[in-house]
C-alpha cells in the first residue's frame, strides 16, 4: 500500500512518548510534508519497534533519542540515534545476525531473544532497502535504513 510514512513514523514515535517509563527525551527531526512510500505497513511498523526499543532499552537516565528522516537519492533515509553504550566496532555488523546479542550477562536482564534486528534486516530488505549500524562505545548507536522513494510518485498526489 502507499503509506505516508511521515504521519506512521509520528504515530509510532507518539505511542512509544505515551508509554515508556524511563526518563529519555524524544527529538523529532522529521521531512515535514507527507512522504508516500510503498510498504506494508505492519512490517515497517513491526521494524521501527524494533530499533525504538533498543534505543529506549540501551539509553542511559536522561538521554536523548533523535529521529530523522531525509532524502538520499531514490531512496527515503530513516534514522533513529541514541545516547547509550554503544556497540564495539567489531560487533557492529553481527547484531543484525539472528540471536546475537552484544553482551550476554548484560543483556540478559534487559530480555530479549536477539532476533529484533535479524527480523527488521529482512523486512527491510524485502522492501528494496538496507539497514546498518554506526555506533560509538560510551557514546551512543544509529540505525539507518532506507526505504525506495519515487519523487515522481509524489507528483501524482498533488
Ligand atoms: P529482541 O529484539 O528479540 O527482543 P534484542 O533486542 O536483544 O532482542 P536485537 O534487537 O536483534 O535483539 O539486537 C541485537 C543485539 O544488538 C542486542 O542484544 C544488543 O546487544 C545490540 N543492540 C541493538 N540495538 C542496540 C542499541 N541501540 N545500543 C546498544 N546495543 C544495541
Ligand atoms: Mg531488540
Amino acid at each position: 500500500d502507499w503509506i505516508n510514512f511521515t504521519s506512521l513514523f509520528n504515530r509510532v514515535i507518539d505511542r512509544f512518548d505515551l508509554s515508556k517509563s524511563q526518563n529519555v527525551s524524544f527529538k523529532r527531526l522529521l521531512i515535514e510534508e507527507a512522504v508516500f512510500v510503498e510498504i506494508d505497513q505492519d512490517k515497517i511498523t513491526q521494524v521501527l519497534d524494533n530499533i525504538i526499543s533498543n534505543a529506549l532499552k540501551y539509553s542511559p537516565e536522561g538521554g536523548q533519542v533523535t529521529f530523522t528522516t531525509s532524502y538520499k537519492d531514490e531512496f527515503l533515509l530513516i534514522s533513529v540515534k541514541d545516547e547509550g553504550m554503544g556497540i564495539p566496532r567489531d560487533k557492529v555488523e553481527k547484531i543484525f545476525e539472528r540471536f546475537y546479542r552484544v553482551d550476554k550477562a548484560r543483556t540478559r536482564q534487559l530480555g530479549g531473544t536477539g532476533l529484533g534486528l535479524a527480523i527488521a534486516r529482512e523486512m527491510v530488505e524485502a522492501h528494496g532497502g538496507r539497514i546498518w549500524a554506526e555506533s560509538e562505545e560510551g557514546k551512543g548507536t544509529t540505525i539507518y535504513f532506507t526505504l525506495p522513494y519515487d519523487p515522481a510518485q509524489e507528483d501524482e498526489w498533488t
